[in-house]
């Protein structure tokens, strides 16, 4: 067997401490409209100025929202992929109703002021500020992109129609921003806020650049990343090994994933997230791809050979968040890919380790041989639980089933990965008998 690569300490900033600083540019930005508003006057001077902080926070919520996704390491390892895409989603939200709400105040603000209608105050905003009509469009952009986002339209739409929507946030934010400087009060005469804020913009798309351009480029000139073996593991899953040089470099660490690009004529444009399903080695990553859909579907087909370009790695289910001796992991489904690394990596003494695997039937269990090998090698218990619920008569792993065969249950950390029915399901179950929210640790395999 190759060695496996060190896994050397990599930086993770903690949730709350990101929480706190978005926090603080908040209050920041609050700070500066307080401390450029003279005192307000009449009932128009109120709507302005509550448009004017509604803008100023939408100008500073969409550079949170797309630094959220900057895929900056130490915050994809602390925060975790999945909490910063539902810290981006809610962001969202927030965003688009100040962006909407600055737009519809600031407008009816300056109408009773000047003692016209909105609409004609609105019509002249637009034709005599040529950034207010940049900014309208940007505003609406955002609207957009807000829409295809929202639930009931998500789920219509294909993925990579959804996400090539979402990059014109990026355009959104670029027409809006020249209307900030030259409508904004608040930096008109104020140089230093105009640094900060232009520092906060040039620093999002710095990270932007570097983090999900460069990176990927130059990681696949340093890696030269191929597929190497194709294995098939069950019906409609195989495992992909691919081979490159300098991996250790990567400080991918199991339990995380890479999205994966593969140079291939039909699949170049897109990329989908894939966790390493063994422990990375300084000359190979290994993953396990379930077909769910077109792209999962075609790389069932994959030719040895072929060139990958990743990025990554992302994740923050990795050993550096286990508080507990014990450890146990539960996987549905695909699931399993993540654990089975950890399976294997997490450093535990005989009997401190248990896998529980639930699965429709055995035939769907994937890494049999290998998990029985691991189990006997790590003295690790494994627990298959597999069929249908009808067939389990209900629930197999509930919170005393779950208790029972896994002894002093409170004093474990719990790695959960699978659907979302699942993990809720499950959390639930254990959150019953006594395992607190934060031992419980889950990634979801749907941003
Ligand atoms: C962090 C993470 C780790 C994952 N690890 C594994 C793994 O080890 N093995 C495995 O089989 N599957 C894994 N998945 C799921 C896998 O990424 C999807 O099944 C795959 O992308 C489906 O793509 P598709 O085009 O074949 O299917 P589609 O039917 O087009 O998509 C099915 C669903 O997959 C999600 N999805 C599709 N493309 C992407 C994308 N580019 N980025 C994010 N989500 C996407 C969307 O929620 C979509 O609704 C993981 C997902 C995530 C988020």
């Amino acid at each position: 067997m190759l060695p496996t690569a060190p896994a050397p300490a990599s930086a993770r900033a903690r949730p709350g401490a990101v929480l706190a600083v978005i926090g603080a540019g908040a209050a920041a930005t609050v700070w500066l409209w307080w401390h450029g508003t003279p005192p307000f006057g009449g009932f128009g001077d109120w709507l302005t100025n509550a448009g004017r902080i509604t803008g100023l926070l939408a100008g500073y919520g969409v550079a949170v929202l797309i630094a959220l996704m900057a895929r900056i390491p130490p915050v994809e390892r602390g925060v975790g992929a999945d909490r910063l895409a539902r810290w981006h989603s809610m962001g969202g939200r927030y965003t688009i109703g100040l962006v909407v709400a600055h737009a519809l105040l600031i407008t009816w603000g300056y109408a009773v002021t000047a003692h016209t209608s909105v609409t004609h105050q609105a019509w002249t905003l637009l034709d005599s500020y040529p950034d207010v009509l940049l900014a309208t469009a940007g505003g609406l952009l955002l609207v957009m992109i807000a829409v295809v986002s929202a639930r009931a339209v998500r789920p219509r739409l294909r993925y990579e129609t959804w996400y090539y929507l979402h990059l014109y946030t990026y355009l959104a934010a670029a027409l809006a921003f020249s209307h900030q400087f030259a409508d904004g009060a608040e930096f008109m005469t104020n140089t230093a806020a105009r640094a900060a804020w232009s520092a906060l913009y040039i620093g999002v798309g710095a990270a932007i650049a570097w983090y999900r351009f460069v990176t990927p480029v130059r990681q696949a000139f340093r890696h030269r990343l191929r597929v190497t073996a194709v294995v098939p593991e069950t019906p409609g899953v195989v495992s992909l090994v691919i081979g490159g040089r300098h991996l250790e470099e990567l400080r991918a660490e199991p339990g995380q994933f890479f999205r994966w690009r593969f140079l291939t004529r039909d699949l170049w444009w897109t990329s989908a997230p894939y966790s390493l399903s063994a422990p990375p080695r300084d000359d190979r990553l290994r993953i396990t791809v379930k077909a769910a859909g077109d792209h999962s579907r075609a790389l069932l087909a994959l030719q040895p050979g072929t060139r990958v370009v990743t990025e990554g790695p992302y994740g923050a289910l990795t050993g550096a968040v286990r508080r507990h001796r014990k450890v146990l992991l539960i996987a549905g489904g695909a699931g399993i890919t993540p654990l089975r690394a950890l399976l294997e990596s997490l450093p535990a003494a005989p009997g401190d380790l248990t896998l529980v695997y639930r699965v429709s039937s055995m035939r769907d269990a994937v890494f049999r041989r290998e998990l029985e090998e691991l189990a006997a090698s790590r003295q690790a218990k494994v627990w298959f639980v597999a069929g249908t619920r009808a067939e389990l008569d209900g629930n197999p792993l509930t919170g005393a089933d779950l208790a029972r065969r896994v002894p002093d249950l409170i004093h474990h950390d719990v790695y959960l990965v699978g659907p979302p029915d699942l993990t809720a399901d499950v959390t639930q179950e254990l959150r019953g008998v006594g395992v607190r929210r934060r031992q419980i640790h889950n990634e979801s395999f749907e941003f």
